[in-house]
């Protein structure tokens, strides 16, 4: 079981344990009409990294990003997962929308706060992320992707508008 829910690189929750967890969280909270939010992140010019330090520097990146992650999802019922590759995502029940943007940008600041020099890196001397926050009252006959969908909109934003921020849905 343990094997099949988390990510061996970065002791995450795996996009499998991420996807069971969102869908039982959607129900639940649809059936108590209370609110979910939902952050991807995806690191900045990561393809860039790789190139310049090697796929091991780049792991290595990934599991300090990953420990952030982890350390900030603390609350009850939070979830910090590999949703793949060099992306990220931070379920939050019963989280308004407000404490979600505050947590999006705690982790925006805090991987960029470590300093890991990218030097392939267009926006900063430094590797960055960019975030998407969404959040939405679940409702039985919607489907949980649509949150998502939302989230990963709001991703794209924030990297159109030059990576390192978030933009919310
Ligand atoms: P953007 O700022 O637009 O997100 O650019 P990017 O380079 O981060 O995006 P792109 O999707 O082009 O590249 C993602 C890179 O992430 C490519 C892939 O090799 C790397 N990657 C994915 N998973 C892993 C992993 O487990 N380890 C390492 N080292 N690299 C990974
Ligand atoms: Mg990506
Ligand atoms: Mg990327």
């Amino acid at each position: 079981q343990h094997q099949a829910t988390v990510d061996s690189l970065t002791q995450l929750t795996n996009r499998r344990g991420f996807d069971s967890v969102l869908q039982s969280n959607w129900l639940r909270l649809a059936r108590g009409q209370q609110s979910l939010a939902l952050i991807l992140c995806d690191v900045d010019y990561f393809k860039l990294y790789n190139d310049c330090y090697g796929h091991l520097q780049g792991d290595d990146c990934l599991r300090c990003i990953a420990k952030i992650l982890g350390d900030t999802a603390q609350r009850e019922g939070d979830v910090a997962a590999r949703y793949g590759g060099e992306e990220f995502a931070v379920l939050l029940p019963n989280t308004p929308l407000r404490d979600a943007i505050a947590l999006a940008e705690r982790v925006r600041s805090q991987v960029e706060f470590l300093q890991l020099p990218h030097n392939g890196s267009p926006v900063s001397q430094y590797v960055t992320l960019s975030l998407g926050v969404a959040s939405c009252v679940p409702s039985p006959s919607a489907a949980s992707e649509q949150l998502i969908a939302a989230a990963d909109k709001a991703l794209y934003l924030a990297k159109s508008k030059g990576r390192n921020g978030f933009c919310v849905a």
